[in-house]
């Protein structure tokens, strides 16, 4: 069942969707070469946990962290370790989650190490094109169809590919609530957008094929074929007035 916020429920939510920004924001600083995603992480958790939030993945589902960070072919939920260092030329994804007021959102940002080829930042240009084209399909009137056609758009367009073996989600006092928010869809499909609706949209694009795998530790997804992926998400609220980001980056 998809479960609709009142406008209090949204104002709650925006107020941890700023916390989240802000996080996102604070680590920004500190991505370079030499750091590792273990230090990311505590940055992350410190920073939410000030804030006096929660940081949502810590324990989701036995998520050893507090942000999924993940890197180059890595897709989703890769696992922080003191081990894995950024070095120049890297990309690297953070997703994270915030637990405030009884209310989660949930966004992910994919950041340059320090520089890198001009074909890489094409790829995270497009991949955060798509997720807005997305989010400007979230209007009243449109299905969840329309939001994962206006993103694969884009995606073709430019010669990639949206991973369909992930999707974004429903969010609200669970992290993961119904409708599902494919990346690719039908014009028309799907549920009805209405307003009060709180999804998390999140393309992930990879250079190559859209086809996956699962490494060893049971979380990190990584691209089939070893090409690169990128990942940007969003959590909105549908309203009469047009779609709104709840986890602006301030
Ligand atoms: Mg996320
Ligand atoms: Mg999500």
């Amino acid at each position: 069942m998809i479960q609709l916020k009142s406008p209090r429920e949204i104002e709650v939510m925006a107020a941890g969707g700023r916390i989240l920004g802000a996080t996102h924001r604070h680590i920004q600083s500190a991505i370079a070469p030499g750091i590792s995603t273990g230090e990311l992480d505590a940055m992350v958790e410190a920073f939410i946990r000030g804030q006096g939030a929660v940081p949502s993945f810590k324990g989701l589902y036995g998520f050893p962290a507090s942000a999924c960070i993940s890197i180059n072919d890595e897709i989703v939920h890769g696992i922080p370790s003191p081990t894995r260092i950024l070095r120049a030329g890297d990309i690297v994804t953070v997703d994270i989650g915030v637990h405030h007021g009884g209310f989660h959102t949930d966004s992910a940002w994919t950041y340059a190490v320090d520089a890198i080829p001009p074909e890489t930042q094409r790829l995270l240009d497009v991949t955060e094109r798509s997720l807005h084209a997305g989010i400007a399909a979230a209007t009243l009137g449109n299905h969840i169809g329309d939001i994962g056609h206006a993103v694969e758009e884009v995606v073709v367009r430019a010669g990639y590919t949206v991973v369909r073996d992930l999707v974004g989600h429903g969010v609200g006092t669970s992290m993961h609530e119904e409708p599902q928010v494919p990346n690719h869809g039908k014009p028309k499909r799907g549920p009805k957008l209405q307003a009060g609706m709180t999804i998390a949209i999140e393309p992930m694009v990879n250079v190559g094929g859209a086809a996956t795998k699962t490494l060893a530790d049971k979380w990190t997804i990584v691209t089939l074929d070893g090409a690169l992926s990128a990942h940007f998400e969003h959590t909105i609220a549908i309203t009469a007035d047009g779609p709104r980001i709840l986890t602006t980056l301030g």
